[in-house]
């Protein structure tokens, strides 16, 4: 079973996700926070993480910058508000596997799961 980490701010956003993807037999963890997400990571890297760029403190891009610094092979999917050409060109130069937009199309994310092996 692949193993989810899902960082996003909005509580509700992580339940449904985590809903969506346990009946498609993804075991799945979440949290509030791009601080927690690494200490979370600290102790044990997912097959995948889902890090939403908007977040109070430090936000998905910065989490990114850093995941990818410590751990180079950890996949990860940013999700977006907004459309934001900019953030999609720093995530992009920083390795990400895919860039989502909000409000989230839960088949596209699944596909975009498989796309890239998780
Ligand atoms: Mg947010």
């Amino acid at each position: 079973m692949k193993h989810v980490l899902l960082v996003d701010d909005e509580e509700e956003i992580c339940d449904f996700l985590k809903g969506f993807l346990e009946e498609r037999n993804y075991q799945v963890d979440f949290v509030l926070s791009a601080e927690e997400a690494l200490v979370f990571l600290d102790k044990k890297q997912p097959d995948l993480c889902v890090f939403d760029i908007k977040m109070p403190g430090m936000n998905g891009i910065e989490l990114l910058r850093e995941v990818k610094q410590k751990w180079r092979d950890v996949k990860v999917i940013m999700l977006s508000a907004v459309d934001n050409e900019d953030m999609l060109q720093q995530a992009m130069s920083l390795g990400v596997e895919q860039y989502l937009i909000k409000p989230l199309d839960l088949e596209q994310l699944h596909k975009t799961f498989q796309e890239i092996g998780a």
